[in-house]
């Protein structure tokens, strides 16, 4: 397929099948676990056992390696296993450097199966330059990236961070749920992997879980994945592969929408007198604005609020909107409240009274109409 396509094109074409025997414009769902084997041992289909490769699970690996400019792609059946997976290559006395504001399950697995088996954990405030720099050891094998950040939409450098890490001969990753290759595609910034949790944008409907891995290269460290891949078996079904890849269709669609929504939202929001801050890279007033207009096409669909006042008082309000749905998980069309703390625990340096919100695909006009009479 053509570099030079536009991404709307990309992906139709990446996820476009013709079936051969009767023609159907879609791929049809392969349930089969096993395949034909020749008498002479090879496999004429090119597929074994779909723990190892299926169809579905092909078309769409191509698809987001294309999507993000990568060489290869790698499906998961969480955006939790795609992670896990990549740090499954670390070895002990390797140093992993995590954001301070990680996604909150991340610092914990790190911490929890990683952490105890010799590999050296540590978060920094990924924003600051200053603080990378000085974080970063001769032992420093993997720069984690999540930007904007979860909740509170810290952007993170990907280029000047990514220059670091191979100073030291370390890899630079960056979970790029939230912008989606829409808006962000971290290959072209310089970093080495990238990965989903295809359970949000990509999937859109909130009805599929999934993550996957894109590399720049196809080197040892594809061969190592796929191969953990193939070994631990945490691959999504041929029908989670299909939506996902339906999915994929809307993409680009959804998300430019979305974003319209959300900065919208974001500038009436940030001029109510009971909401004490709003936090979106899209808003100038934003600290990063800067680093992320320099980065992002868009500046995407999620933004966070802090409400005046007390937790109980955030919360209660998102039972006073009527629109957005209480609940947690992002990037489906229909738009999401949750306060954040309360899911985190108290160790989380999430604000008390911080509400996060994904901005889904209803008209603007209910939404912004719904927050008004909430706030009242
Ligand atoms: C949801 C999410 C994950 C985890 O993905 P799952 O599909 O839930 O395992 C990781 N990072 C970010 C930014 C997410 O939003």
């Amino acid at each position: 397929m053509s570099k030079l396509l536009k991404f709307q094109t990309l992906a139709i074409q990446s996820t476009h099948t013709k079936d051969k025997t009767n023609g159907a414009v879609t791929m049809p769902i392969t349930l089969s676990t096993t395949f034909d084997r020749e008498a002479d041992g090879t496999y004429k289909s090119g597929y074994i056992y779909s723990r190892i490769d299926n169809p579905n699970r092909h078309l769409l690996e191509k698809s987001i390696a294309t999507l993000e400019k990568g060489k290869i792609g790698i499906v998961y059946s969480s955006g939790m296993a795609a992670i896990t997976a990549l740090f499954q290559t670390l070895q002990p006395g390797d140093h992993l450097l995590l954001p301070h504001d990680v996604y909150y399950t991340v610092s914990a697995m790190a911490m929890e199966l990683f952490g105890t088996k010799g590999i050296e954990i540590e978060q920094v405030v990924m924003y600051d330059l200053k603080a990378v720099k000085k974080a970063i050891k001769k032992n420093t094998a993997l720069i984690w990236l999540e930007t904007p950040s979860n909740p509170q939409l810290n952007i993170s450098d990907i280029k000047a961070i990514a220059k670091l890490a191979h100073k030291v001969g370390a890899l630079c990753a960056v979970d790029n749920t939230w912008p989606s290759p829409v808006l962000q595609q971290p290959l072209c910034c310089g970093a080495d992997i990238v990965m989903h949790s295809t359970t949000k944008y990509f999937g859109g409907h909130s009805d599929v879980l999934g993550g996957c891995l894109i590399l720049k290269k196809n080197g040892n460290l594809a061969k190592e994945l796929k191969h953990i891949q193939k070994l631990t078996g945490a691959v999504p079904s041929p029908f989670e592969c299909w939506l996902i890849t339906r999915g994929i269709k809307t993409l680009h669609l959804r998300v430019q929408q979305q974003t319209k929504n959300a900065q919208k939202l974001a500038k009436y929001l940030v001029k109510h007198p009971k909401i004490e801050a709003v936090h979106y890279p899209g808003l100038k007033s934003h600290p990063h604005h800067k680093v992320a207009k320099k980065q992002m096409t868009g500046f995407g669909a999620m933004l966070s609020v802090q409400v005046k006042g007390s937790a109980k008082k955030a919360m209660r309000l998102t039972g006073k909107l009527q629109l957005f749905t209480t609940a947690t998980s992002l990037g489906g069309v229909e738009s999401l409240v949750e306060h954040r703390k309360s899911i985190e625990g108290p160790n989380s340096p999430t604000p008390n009274n911080l509400l996060r919100v994904s901005v889904g695909l209803e008209h603007i006009d209910d939404l912004i109409a719904d927050w008004k009479k909430a706030l009242g």
